[in-house]
């Protein structure tokens, strides 16, 4: 069956829950072949034997993108697994401690700051290395609404995410030449473990964000995979250094 991934080999951080959980889906529908990665091993090994049961290739790798030596791993095992590395999707983030900025705990900002921004620094720049050697690729980073826009007491997270928009216009225009594209998305509110918690501590704020988004609700993970999938596939060829906005129009307004 074809698809938009189809012969492509991808790998997906962040893929025990929430939105890379739903892109190892939605990629392996495409056609691709997936490595998922996370730290959670039992989520990861159901999410394959779901897709294995289907007739999908994948496999995984139980990765902390905080550490360059599990990132080598988990790329390493994709290519000794599938052969090579075509896409990448650098999706795995930590949500914010809601604080003021001025009382914000330092050990706050730096674990947000470790997972958001330096995991994917160290994903990105192993990925490109591969891609290098492979002729070409694509890798889309997961940022956010919070990546565009600031939000009050969230300043680590605002903080990190937009940074994923630099570090990937970086990206971009430096491998233009040699075949890779580096895109980002940035997710409205979307139906997730991450979003869940938050919702559960701060009854209301959900009919808040809906408030304030032209289409009036939250995301399915799906909706955000797909645009994704998309963006690693070739039918985004000419398509480079841009941050999506996947939020429902939150960013219009
Ligand atoms: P989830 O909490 O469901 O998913 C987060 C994923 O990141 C999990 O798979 C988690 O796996 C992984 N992760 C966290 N820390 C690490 C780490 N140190 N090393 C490896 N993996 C890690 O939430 P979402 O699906 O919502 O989040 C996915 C991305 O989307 C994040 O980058 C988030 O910031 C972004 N986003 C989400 C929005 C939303 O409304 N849901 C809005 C805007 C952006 P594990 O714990 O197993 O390691």
């Amino acid at each position: 069956m074809w698809g938009i991934l189809s012969g492509k080999v991808a790998l997906i951080t962040g893929a025990s829950s929430g939105i890379g959980a739903a892109a190892a889906r939605v990629f392996a529908r495409e056609g691709a072949a997936v490595m998922v990665t996370a730290r959670r091993e039992r989520e990861l090994s159901d999410l394959v034997d779901e897709l294995t049961g289907k007739g999908f290739e994948a496999a995984y790798t139980v990765a902390d993108v905080t550490r360059p030596e599990d990132v080598d791993r988990a790329v390493s095992g994709t290519v000794q697994r599938f052969g090579r590395l075509d896409v990448a999707f650098n999706n795995a983030g930590l949500g914010a401690e809601q604080a003021p900025m001025h009382l914000m705990d330092d050990a706050v900002f730096d674990a947000i700051v470790d997972v958001n921004l330096r995991g994917v620094w160290y994903c990105t720049r192993r990925e490109i290395a591969e891609m290098l050697a492979g002729g070409g690729g694509a890798i889309v980073n997961t940022s956010s609404v919070g990546g565009l826009v600031a939000t009050p007491v969230a300043a680590p997270y605002v903080i990190s995410k937009h940074a994923v928009v630099g570090l990937t216009k970086a990206a971009a225009a430096e491998y233009a030449k040699q075949g890779i594209r580096v895109n980002a998305i940035a997710p409205g509110t979307t139906r997730s473990e991450m979003i869940e918690a938050w919702f559960a501590l701060q009854p209301g704020i959900e009919d808040l964000l809906h408030a304030v988004t032209p289409q009036g609700r939250t995301a399915e993970p799906e909706e955000v995979a797909e645009a994704a999938a998309w963006l690693v596939s070739d039918r985004a060829s000419f398509v480079t250094g841009v941050t999506l906005p996947v939020d429902g129009g939150y960013t219009l307004i």
